[in-house]
C-alpha cells in the first residue's frame, strides 16, 4: 500500500516537471540536433554521436588560424578551454592516422592499411571505439558555429544570414574567448583575447563585408620549403651571371662580323 503511494507521488512529480521544464528540454534538444545526432541505444542509454568530419573542420580552424598565434605568444591554453587538444574526443585517433601514400592510410594502433581515409575512420569506429571518451564537452563539432566550419569546408561565406543564429554564434564565440584567454591572467592572454575576438567573433554579424579570419593564417615553415627557398636564392645569381656572359659573347660576335663585312662593301670590283 505504502509502495503504491510512493510510486504515485513519483509519477506526479515527473508529470509536473515535464510540464514545467518540457519547453526548455525541447529547446535544448533542438540545439543539440544542429551539430550532432542523438541515438537511442540499448533501451535507456543515450549515446551522443559527435560528427568526426565537423570536428575535423573545427580542428583545422583552430590549427591554422589560432594555434600559430598562441604558440608565438608561448601561451598555454587552460584545460577548461574547449579548444584545448585534450577536449577533442577524436584527437587521439586522428593523431594515430598515418598517411603513407595517396592511396594508403594506416591505423597507428594496429598497423592495418586502408585505401582511403574514410575506411580508416570506419575502422576507428568499429575497432577502437573504446578510445573515445564520449563526454559531451569534448565534441569539437559543437563549436562549429563559432569557429566557422562552413567557411573552412567550402571557403565561401553564406549568402543568407540569420540574425538570431549569428547572435548565438557570437555569444558562443565570446564565451570561448573568455574561458580560453581569461582577462585576469597575464598580458599575452589579454592580447590573445582581443585577437580571438577579431579573428573569430567579429564576423558573426549579418552586416556585409565581414569575413572570418581577418588576421589571416600562419603556416609553420616546413624544412622542405625552407631548403627549396635557399636553393632558389643561391641559383638565381648564378643564372643571371650565365645569362650576362652569354649576352656579352653574342655582342662580341656581332661586332667581329661587322668588322669583317665593312671593308668588303668598300672594295670596288677591278
Ligand atoms: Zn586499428
Amino acid at each position: 500500500m505504502r509502495g503504491a503511494t510512493t510510486k504515485n507521488i513519483f509519477l506526479f512529480h515527473l508529470f509536473v516537471s515535464l510540464l514545467l521544464h518540457g519547453g526548455e528540454a525541447l529547446k535544448e534538444l533542438e540545439e543539440a540536433v544542429a551539430s550532432r545526432t542523438l541515438k537511442q541505444e540499448a533501451g535507456r542509454r543515450y549515446e551522443v554521436h559527435c560528427s568526426r568530419e565537423r570536428s575535423r573542420a573545427a580542428w583545422k580552424a583552430i590549427e591554422e588560424y589560432l594555434m600559430p598565434f598562441v604558440n608565438e605568444e608561448e601561451y598555454q591554453l587552460p584545460q577548461r578551454c574547449r579548444l584545448h587538444p585534450d577536449n577533442d574526443m577524436f584527437r587521439e585517433q586522428e593523431l594515430h592516422k598515418v598517411h603513407v601514400d595517396t592511396n594508403e592510410w594506416r591505423c597507428g594502433f594496429c598497423k592495418k592499411s586502408f585505401r582511403a581515409e574514410k575506411f580508416l575512420d570506419q575502422h576507428f569506429e568499429n575497432r577502437h571505439q573504446n578510445l573515445l571518451n564520449n563526454s559531451q564537452s569534448r565534441c569539437l563539432a559543437d563549436l562549429c558555429g563559432a569557429l566557422h566550419c562552413d567557411f573552412i569546408e567550402s571557403k565561401k561565406v553564406k549568402t543568407k544570414c540569420n540574425p538570431a543564429a549569428a547572435a548565438r554564434n557570437r555569444h558562443l564565440c565570446e564565451s570561448l574567448a573568455d574561458s580560453c584567454f581569461p582577462l585576469d591572467n597575464d598580458k599575452s592572454a589579454s592580447r590573445l583575447h582581443e585577437f580571438f575576438l577579431h579573428q573569430f567573433c567579429d564576423a558573426h554579424t549579418c552586416s556585409r563585408g565581414k569575413k572570418p579570419f581577418s588576421r589571416g593564417r600562419k603556416k609553420e615553415l616546413s624544412l622542405f620549403y625552407l631548403a627549396v627557398c635557399i636553393l632558389v636564392l643561391m641559383l638565381l645569381p648564378l643564372f643571371y651571371v650565365v645569362a650576362f656572359l652569354h649576352q656579352r659573347e653574342i655582342k662580341k660576335r656581332v661586332e667581329v662580323l661587322r668588322r669583317i663585312s665593312k671593308p668588303g662593301f668598300k672594295t670596288k670590283p677591278s
